[in-house]
């Protein structure tokens, strides 16, 4: 397949996502994907028109990334049809169908497709997002509560705007945000037991960290992708 400078095409092979602007740039010296936010295009650029391919395959292969900064600058965008986003890590498509159903996941997970207008197809896919967000954080809450020795506790998913969840030891209560759901598994593992170790520890003491540190390993990777990510997954459809 050949390509040419100034062609446009899906980010995704599948054919829908953000657009894919390909550019030649004879004194680039590698391949680079930067973001265009006036026209909310990503472009990829390439030396030659023949390192096109692999530049757009570089670009797909950055999908994932590339739709969560096209999402930072586009906020206010509520969630529509042809936008992606990520579940679990993995870019989803959203779709539409007619009439007035609720958002569903098919084909695999790769696309959420529901009914409903504007507003109301956001509100639909939300609360898919949010229902998922529900399913995953008690598994891996009651794992980590298991791992511990400690009982249950009331868990509830909100919609904080900053902040990735909260413990109160003293009522038993853990709060998440579902935007975490977002994030690839290990992430949101870590933030459960971040959650659950507060029960034994209140604060971010040392012996706080070495009991989430027995939960999931080393930590830091996940706290710095929640860092690097975090203004991204806030954005998403605000
Ligand atoms: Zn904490």
């Amino acid at each position: 397949m050949a390509y040419r400078n100034g062609q446009r095409l899906p980010l995704d092979e599948g054919g829908s996502g953000p657009t894919l602007r390909l550019s030649v740039n004879p004194r680039a010296r590698r391949l680079s994907v930067r973001i265009d936010a006036r026209a909310g295009e990503a472009v990829v650029i390439a030396p030659t028109e023949r390192g096109l391919v692999q530049a757009v395959a570089f670009a797909r292969s950055k999908s994932v990334w590339i739709s969560e900064r096209l999402a930072v600058r586009s906020k206010g965008r509520p969630l529509q049809p042809g936008q992606v986003i990520s579940l679990r890590g993995k870019p989803v498509r959203l779709e539409a169908t007619p009439g007035a159903g609720a958002a569903r996941l098919v084909e695999e997970g790769t696309v959420i497709r529901s009914g409903g207008e504007g507003e109301a197809y956001a509100r639909r896919v939300e609360n898919l997002l949010k229902r998922e967000a529900r399913d995953t954080l008690l598994a891996r809450t009651d794992v980590h509560l298991r791992a511990l020795g400690q009982g249950p506790v009331k868990m509830s998913i909100a919609d904080t705007r900053s902040r990735w969840g909260s413990c109160s030891p003293h009522n038993r209560t853990i709060r998440y945000s579902w935007r975490v759901i977002m994030a690839p598994p290990p992430v949101i593992d870590y933030l459960a037991a971040h959650e659950v170790a507060h029960l034994v520890h209140a604060d971010h003491s040392p012996a706080y960290w070495s009991v989430v540190e027995r939960l999931v390993g080393d930590h830091k990777p996940w706290r710095k992708w929640l860092k690097d990510h975090g203004a991204a997954l806030h954005a998403v459809g605000r």
